[in-house]
Protein backbone atom coordinates (compact mmCIF):
# COMPACT_ATOMS: atom_id res chain seq x y z
CA UNK A 1 0.00 0.00 0.00
CA UNK A 2 2.65 2.78 1.64
CA UNK A 3 5.28 0.72 -0.51
CA UNK A 4 4.03 1.40 -4.03
CA UNK A 5 2.97 4.48 -3.45
CA UNK A 6 6.92 5.15 -1.91
CA UNK A 7 7.95 3.12 -4.95
CA UNK A 8 5.82 5.64 -7.21
CA UNK A 9 6.94 8.89 -5.84
CA UNK A 10 10.38 7.64 -6.47
CA UNK A 11 9.87 7.04 -10.05
CA UNK A 12 8.50 9.98 -10.48
CA UNK A 13 11.01 11.62 -9.29
CA UNK A 14 13.45 10.42 -11.65
CA UNK A 15 11.31 11.28 -14.56
CA UNK A 16 11.18 15.07 -13.70
CA UNK A 17 14.72 15.10 -13.94
CA UNK A 18 14.37 14.83 -17.70
CA UNK A 19 11.37 17.86 -17.80
CA UNK A 20 12.62 21.29 -17.97
CA UNK A 21 11.92 22.51 -14.68
CA UNK A 22 12.19 25.70 -12.51
CA UNK A 23 12.88 26.21 -8.83
CA UNK A 24 11.40 28.48 -6.28
CA UNK A 25 14.79 30.14 -6.10
CA UNK A 26 14.19 31.90 -9.64
CA UNK A 27 11.25 34.15 -8.40
CA UNK A 28 12.51 37.15 -8.91
CA UNK A 29 15.16 36.59 -10.93
CA UNK A 30 16.19 37.98 -14.37
CA UNK A 31 14.40 36.03 -17.00
CA UNK A 32 17.60 35.73 -19.32
CA UNK A 33 19.14 34.34 -16.36
CA UNK A 34 16.34 31.41 -15.68
CA UNK A 35 16.60 30.64 -19.68
CA UNK A 36 20.10 30.23 -19.00
CA UNK A 37 19.96 27.85 -16.95
CA UNK A 38 16.99 26.22 -18.17
CA UNK A 39 19.02 25.72 -21.28
CA UNK A 40 21.95 24.51 -19.42
CA UNK A 41 24.67 27.29 -20.17
CA UNK A 42 27.79 27.36 -18.59
CA UNK A 43 28.35 29.06 -15.28
CA UNK A 44 30.92 30.95 -14.07
CA UNK A 45 32.44 28.67 -11.22
CA UNK A 46 30.91 29.48 -7.41
CA UNK A 47 34.18 30.13 -5.43
CA UNK A 48 34.79 28.79 -2.26
CA UNK A 49 34.34 31.77 -0.33
CA UNK A 50 30.51 31.89 -1.95
CA UNK A 51 30.29 28.05 -0.67
CA UNK A 52 31.28 28.97 2.45
CA UNK A 53 28.97 31.78 3.02
CA UNK A 54 26.17 29.20 2.10
CA UNK A 55 27.27 27.01 4.48
CA UNK A 56 27.05 29.92 7.05
CA UNK A 57 23.48 30.41 6.13
CA UNK A 58 22.50 26.26 6.24
CA UNK A 59 24.12 26.58 10.30
CA UNK A 60 21.70 29.85 10.70
CA UNK A 61 19.01 27.71 9.81
CA UNK A 62 19.82 24.98 11.95
CA UNK A 63 19.66 27.06 15.30
CA UNK A 64 16.62 28.52 14.25
CA UNK A 65 15.18 25.03 13.26
CA UNK A 66 16.25 24.06 16.80
CA UNK A 67 14.65 26.52 19.01
CA UNK A 68 11.80 26.41 17.37
CA UNK A 69 11.62 22.69 17.60
CA UNK A 70 11.95 23.26 21.38
CA UNK A 71 9.10 25.76 21.56
CA UNK A 72 6.68 22.81 20.21
CA UNK A 73 6.17 24.94 16.93
CA UNK A 74 7.53 23.08 14.08
CA UNK A 75 4.86 20.72 11.98
CA UNK A 76 7.20 19.89 9.21
CA UNK A 77 10.69 20.55 8.10
CA UNK A 78 12.89 21.03 4.27
CA UNK A 79 9.47 19.75 2.56
CA UNK A 80 9.30 19.42 -1.33
CA UNK A 81 6.38 20.95 -3.36
CA UNK A 82 3.58 19.00 -4.15
CA UNK A 83 4.18 17.91 -8.35
CA UNK A 84 2.93 20.36 -10.40
CA UNK A 85 3.57 21.33 -14.15
CA UNK A 86 6.85 22.53 -13.72
CA UNK A 87 8.22 24.13 -10.34
CA UNK A 88 10.58 22.27 -8.05
CA UNK A 89 11.07 23.60 -4.75
CA UNK A 90 11.50 22.85 -0.49
CA UNK A 91 10.23 25.03 1.82
CA UNK A 92 12.21 24.95 4.93
CA UNK A 93 9.62 24.44 7.31
CA UNK A 94 5.65 24.54 8.54
CA UNK A 95 5.07 25.87 11.51
CA UNK A 96 2.42 26.56 13.85
CA UNK A 97 1.65 30.67 13.87
CA UNK A 98 -1.47 32.00 16.13
CA UNK A 99 -3.19 27.96 15.63
CA UNK A 100 -2.52 28.31 12.17
CA UNK A 101 -0.20 26.15 9.80
CA UNK A 102 2.49 28.55 8.17
CA UNK A 103 5.08 28.56 5.70
CA UNK A 104 8.19 29.13 7.51
CA UNK A 105 11.23 30.87 5.16
CA UNK A 106 14.81 31.57 6.91
CA UNK A 107 17.34 34.30 5.20
CA UNK A 108 20.69 35.39 6.78
CA UNK A 109 21.48 39.15 5.12
CA UNK A 110 24.39 41.34 6.80
CA UNK A 111 23.80 44.28 8.15
CA UNK A 112 23.44 46.67 5.13
CA UNK A 113 20.18 44.72 4.32
CA UNK A 114 18.73 44.36 7.55
CA UNK A 115 18.34 47.92 8.05
CA UNK A 116 15.98 47.76 5.42
CA UNK A 117 11.97 48.15 6.62
CA UNK A 118 10.61 46.04 3.81
CA UNK A 119 11.84 42.17 3.17
CA UNK A 120 13.21 41.46 -0.18
CA UNK A 121 10.54 40.78 -3.14
CA UNK A 122 12.80 37.55 -4.27
CA UNK A 123 12.35 36.13 -0.60
CA UNK A 124 8.61 37.38 -0.73
CA UNK A 125 7.80 35.52 -4.31
CA UNK A 126 9.47 32.50 -2.90
CA UNK A 127 6.99 32.81 0.14
CA UNK A 128 4.40 33.36 -2.32
CA UNK A 129 4.77 30.62 -4.36
CA UNK A 130 4.94 28.10 -1.63
CA UNK A 131 2.10 29.61 -0.40
CA UNK A 132 0.42 28.76 -3.38
CA UNK A 133 1.62 25.29 -3.77
CA UNK A 134 0.64 24.16 -0.45
CA UNK A 135 -2.79 26.18 -0.41
CA UNK A 136 -1.83 27.85 3.10
CA UNK A 137 -2.65 31.82 3.80
CA UNK A 138 -0.05 32.89 5.70
CA UNK A 139 3.61 32.70 6.11
CA UNK A 140 6.56 34.38 7.89
CA UNK A 141 9.93 35.47 6.79
CA UNK A 142 13.08 35.09 9.17
CA UNK A 143 16.12 37.38 8.88
CA UNK A 144 19.21 37.03 10.87
CA UNK A 145 21.56 39.56 10.42
CA UNK A 146 24.73 37.64 10.04
CA UNK A 147 26.97 40.19 11.64
CA UNK A 148 25.16 40.30 14.84
CA UNK A 149 22.87 37.74 15.03
CA UNK A 150 20.16 39.63 15.52
CA UNK A 151 16.41 38.77 14.10
CA UNK A 152 13.41 40.40 12.33
CA UNK A 153 10.64 39.26 10.69
CA UNK A 154 7.80 39.80 8.54
CA UNK A 155 4.22 37.92 8.46
CA UNK A 156 3.26 37.79 4.15
CA UNK A 157 -0.02 36.74 3.57
CA UNK A 158 -1.14 35.11 -0.10
CA UNK A 159 -1.72 37.04 -2.71
CA UNK A 160 -3.09 35.28 -5.46
CA UNK A 161 -2.50 38.17 -8.82
CA UNK A 162 1.24 38.36 -7.65
CA UNK A 163 1.49 34.55 -7.90
CA UNK A 164 -0.15 34.49 -10.99
CA UNK A 165 1.85 36.83 -12.77
CA UNK A 166 4.95 34.69 -11.24
CA UNK A 167 3.78 31.86 -13.10
CA UNK A 168 2.51 33.61 -16.30
CA UNK A 169 6.24 34.79 -16.30
CA UNK A 170 7.40 31.39 -15.65
CA UNK A 171 5.58 30.22 -18.43
CA UNK A 172 6.42 33.08 -20.82
CA UNK A 173 10.56 31.80 -20.09
CA UNK A 174 9.48 27.84 -20.72
CA UNK A 175 8.35 29.19 -24.03
CA UNK A 176 11.30 31.32 -25.19
CA UNK A 177 13.24 28.09 -24.05
CA UNK A 178 11.19 25.50 -26.37
CA UNK A 179 11.60 28.30 -29.49
CA UNK A 180 15.39 28.31 -28.22
CA UNK A 181 15.34 32.15 -28.17
CA UNK A 182 16.38 34.36 -24.96
CA UNK A 183 14.03 36.59 -23.20
CA UNK A 184 15.02 39.89 -24.12
CA UNK A 185 16.26 41.84 -20.80
CA UNK A 186 13.86 43.55 -19.05
CA UNK A 187 14.15 47.45 -19.08
CA UNK A 188 13.65 47.28 -15.22
CA UNK A 189 16.09 44.81 -14.51
CA UNK A 190 18.45 46.12 -11.65
CA UNK A 191 22.51 46.61 -12.41
CA UNK A 192 23.46 44.50 -9.17
CA UNK A 193 21.73 41.20 -10.82
CA UNK A 194 24.05 41.48 -13.34
CA UNK A 195 27.00 42.41 -11.72
CA UNK A 196 26.35 38.71 -9.70
CA UNK A 197 25.63 37.19 -13.06
CA UNK A 198 27.04 33.85 -13.48
CA UNK A 199 25.73 33.77 -16.83
CA UNK A 200 27.17 37.56 -17.82
CA UNK A 201 29.62 36.60 -20.25
CA UNK A 202 27.26 34.68 -22.85
CA UNK A 203 24.73 37.55 -21.91
CA UNK A 204 27.53 39.82 -23.15
CA UNK A 205 27.92 37.59 -26.07
CA UNK A 206 24.07 37.61 -27.48
CA UNK A 207 23.84 41.66 -26.59
CA UNK A 208 27.23 41.88 -28.92
CA UNK A 209 25.55 39.62 -31.72
CA UNK A 210 22.02 41.62 -31.60
CA UNK A 211 23.91 45.08 -31.86
CA UNK A 212 26.07 43.78 -35.39
S1 LIG B 1 23.92 39.48 -17.21
FE1 LIG B 1 22.15 40.62 -16.46
S2 LIG B 1 20.70 40.61 -18.16
FE2 LIG B 1 22.21 39.06 -18.58
S3 LIG B 1 21.33 37.16 -17.81
FE3 LIG B 1 22.60 38.01 -16.20
S4 LIG B 1 21.24 39.23 -14.97
FE4 LIG B 1 20.20 38.87 -16.90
Amino acid sequence: MLKELINEFYSSKEKDKEKVAFYISDAGKCPRAVWFSLKNYPKKPITARVMRIFEHGDYTHMRIMGALFSLGLVKAVEIQIPDNEFIHGRADAIITLDNEPAILEIKSINSFKFKNTKPEKDHVLQLQLYLHYFKLKKGVLIYENKDNQELKEYVIHYDEKLVNELLTGFKGIKKHADENKPPIIPEDLEEWRCNYCVYLDSCKKIEDERGK
